[in-house]
């Protein structure tokens, strides 16, 4: 069993409404022990109408008051624990600015996305314009390993295969075979410097797959190349989507030969039997 969500949302993020209590409250109703907030903060993101621009920055200053509160507050550490993480949307242009964003507060845990490939989300129909389905994935999948080479102080690699909700592929566009050699790089990194990724139930409810990002082939090819260190997220962005998924993530992560769960504290990991 699992009992830790380390990925999800409050009204911190530009794209949730969520009460921070009312997160809370809810993994407590939903019998877990260990969460984690991981607001987004992607620094100058590059897709949006001037409208929408800065939506999703954060407001550290504010998120990590918030977070010495909820840490101090006795009513809730005697029911779960609460940490205080971040999800930062990289891309080539704010290396520079994401090493200071970690470095500001002393944060438990970071998750490193990519929600834009060459400074477009795939999650707007104009990414997958004038490209077929296999370069876009391509694409995606290449400048992950560009800000792996890029850039270390992170825990875990956010929904790996994040671009694949968002276009009609085949399976065959979509198999690991496809893109072996790419990942083969990607988790060779990941596995050197001692970092994880994660099994995110964001996609069985979002997208066109019904699928864990990253899909159950991937994580068989993570273990495969010595990748041990994996955490459970919901990405829930409302109270009610918490743990989503929690008890077939466990089954999936098992039947592929997982044997521990991680959950970080102050940036180190602990690691639960599942
Ligand atoms: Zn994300
Ligand atoms: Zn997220």
């Amino acid at each position: 069993m699992i009992f830790s969500d380390q990925h999800m949302h409050s009204d911190f993020s530009g794209d949730s409404d969520a009460k921070m209590s009312d997160m809370i409250n809810s993994a407590i109703n939903k019998g877990l022990k260990t969460i984690c907030f991981t607001d987004h903060y992607d620094p100058l993101f590059p897709c949006y109408t001037p409208e929408e621009d800065n939506i999703f920055d954060l407001d550290t200053k504010k998120y990590h008051e918030n977070a010495v509160i909820i840490r101090n507050d006795e009513s809730i550490q005697s029911k779960i624990n609460v940490r205080i993480g971040m999800e930062l949307g990289i891309y080539p242009k704010v290396y520079e600015m994401c090493k200071g964003i970690v470095k500001e507060y002393p944060y438990d845990f970071i998750i490193l996305s990519s929600h834009t490939a060459g400074e477009t989300d795939p999650y707007l129909p104009s990414y997958w314009e004038g490209i077929n389905p296999i370069d876009g994935i391509k694409k995606y999948y290449e400048e992950i390993l560009l800000n792996l080479q890029n850039f270390d102080d992170f825990d875990i690699y956010g929904h790996l295969d994040y671009c694949v909700r968002y276009t009609k592929t085949t399976k065959e566009q979509r198999s690991i075979d496809t893109y072996k050699e790419i990942f083969r790089e990607i988790f060779r990194i990941i596995v050197d410097k001692n970092k994880g990724i994660e099994i995110n139930s964001g996609g069985l409810r979002k997208g066109n797959l019904n699928e864990f990002n990253p899909s159950p082939e991937i994580l068989s090819f993570y273990k495969e190349c010595g990748g041990e260190i994996i955490t459970f997220g919901s990405d829930a962005h409302n109270p009610d989507d918490i743990a989503y998924g929690i008890n077939e993530a466990c089954e999936v992560l098992k039947n592929i030969g997982f044997k521990y769960i991680a959950e970080f504290k102050e940036r180190k990991a602990s690691y639960i039997k599942i």
